[in-house]
């Protein structure tokens, strides 16, 4: 059945993006992030392919993640919720041993009471404020909160202790950094001596794993690395040169697709679509696809694209509509209508990356892929063609 587009995830991708990540992360462990619907990639296949290919410790980022993924994991693996659970959820988790990071007060004491409650220990994850300023513990705070979980250990376990570093894909940012890592040092000394947790001790992201070694602990949060794609291009540069690595080990997992819908002719002179943004010097053949703004495909992209058709490039002309594009294939020989027109991943010897999908900036990858729709169907491929 014809879909609009459907998202490929390869698992043979994904277990290079794995090989290449356990040696970036040495003897600290896997801890996949799965927030964002898995970037885009749907939590519901990726997450189980995941577990398949031996991955064990998950993180979500609300409770409500946490419940979607819930059941559908092999026993033995866990789950860490890093942002939002509170109210009912928070009990919730606390029953069935997901484990979550605490932040402040309020959520310490509402813990601590549920542990009590439900006679399951809370599994804490004790976040500290270091210099990010999103949340966690103040650092003059840290001793009391440490103190607290020991007096209160029959129902609070110190799981982790763990903060999130700003900045560390730009070496510019290295000052701001190395406080960080200052404070996240004497947060895990003051843990040592209060003689509470410290649990697995966790501060690295995918940029920061690359970036500053000595900040990978026990555990790193991994999410755009495992998707087969790097945090920008400065920490892929700087790491393949540290490393004297000339090949990306890096493969995509997403393969996203959809099919020609029609195929027309627009005279030297013509407009093509909403508008009059772009004017046909000469004869020009459109083809048009069912993608839209509608389904992901963003209006930045607009008399930009481009997509591929028969192994070769066709920029999008016109702006994109709410369900469709029309793209430039006056050079590609022979398309047709139902032809494969690839919107992120490879056909022949051409691949687009999300990256090109606009202008190079750093978060890009990580918005594209997370607001890619969620009822695109999902199909897991072991190899993407
Ligand atoms: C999203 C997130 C990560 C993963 O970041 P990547 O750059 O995708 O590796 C790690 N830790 C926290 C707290 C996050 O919110």
């Amino acid at each position: 059945m014809f879909q609009g587009s459907t998202i490929e995830i390869s698992s043979e991708a994904l277990q290079a993006n794995l090989a290449f990540i356990g040696k970036v992360l040495g003897k600290a462990q896997l801890c996949s992030v799965v927030k964002g619907n898995a970037y885009g990639h749907g939590i519901n296949v990726f997450t189980p392919m995941a577990a398949q290919l031996g991955v064990t410790r998950f993180a979500v980022y609300s409770a409500s993640e946490a419940w979607q993924l819930h059941g559908r994991l092999p026993a033995g693996c866990e789950l860490f919720i890093m942002g939002d659970v509170d109210g009912s959820a928070l009990e919730w988790a606390v029953e069935q041993g997901i484990s979550f990071s605490v932040f402040d007060n309020a959520r310490l004491e509402h813990a601590i009471a549920a542990g009590r409650r439900t006679g399951k220990k809370a599994l804490a994850h004790l976040e500290v404020e270091t210099g990010m300023h999103r949340t966690g513990f103040e650092m003059e705070f840290f001793g009391e909160v440490l103190q607290r979980c020991k007096t209160d250990a029959d129902a609070i376990e110190v799981a982790g202790i763990c903060t999130h570093l700003a900045g560390a894909e730009n070496r510019s940012n290295a000052e701001r950094v190395l406080g960080q890592k200052v404070r996240f040092r004497e947060a895990l000394a003051m843990a040592g001596k209060t003689g509470s947790g410290p649990g697995m001790r966790h501060a690295a992201c995918s940029a920061v794993s690359l970036n500053e070694p000595d900040m990978l602990y026990d555990m790193a949060r991994i999410g755009i690395l495992q998707y087969g794609f790097w945090p920008n291009r400065e920490t892929q540069e700087r790491y393949s040169e540290q490393h004297g690595m000339v090949e990306d080990p890096l493969r995509r997992v997403i393969r996203w697709w959809s099919r020609v819908m029609s195929v027309s002719t627009l005279p030297a002179g013509g407009f093509v679509g909403y508008g009059a943004t772009f004017n046909a010097e000469a004869g020009t053949r459109i083809a048009t696809i069912p993608m839209g703004y509608a389904y992901g495909y963003a209006r930045s992209l607009s008399n930009a694209g481009p997509v591929l058709i028969r192994g070769q490039l066709a920029p999008v002309r016109g702006i994109v509509n709410m369900n469709c594009i029309t793209v430039d294939v006056t050079g590609i020989e022979g398309v047709e209508k139902g032809d494969e027109a690839v919107l992120i991943g490879a056909q022949g010897e051409r691949s687009i990356s999300v990256a090109s999908f606009g202008d190079l900036s750093d978060q890009l990858n990580y918005e594209l892929l997370t607001r890619l729709p969620h009822d695109i169907p999902r199909v897991v491929v072991e190899k993407h063609i």
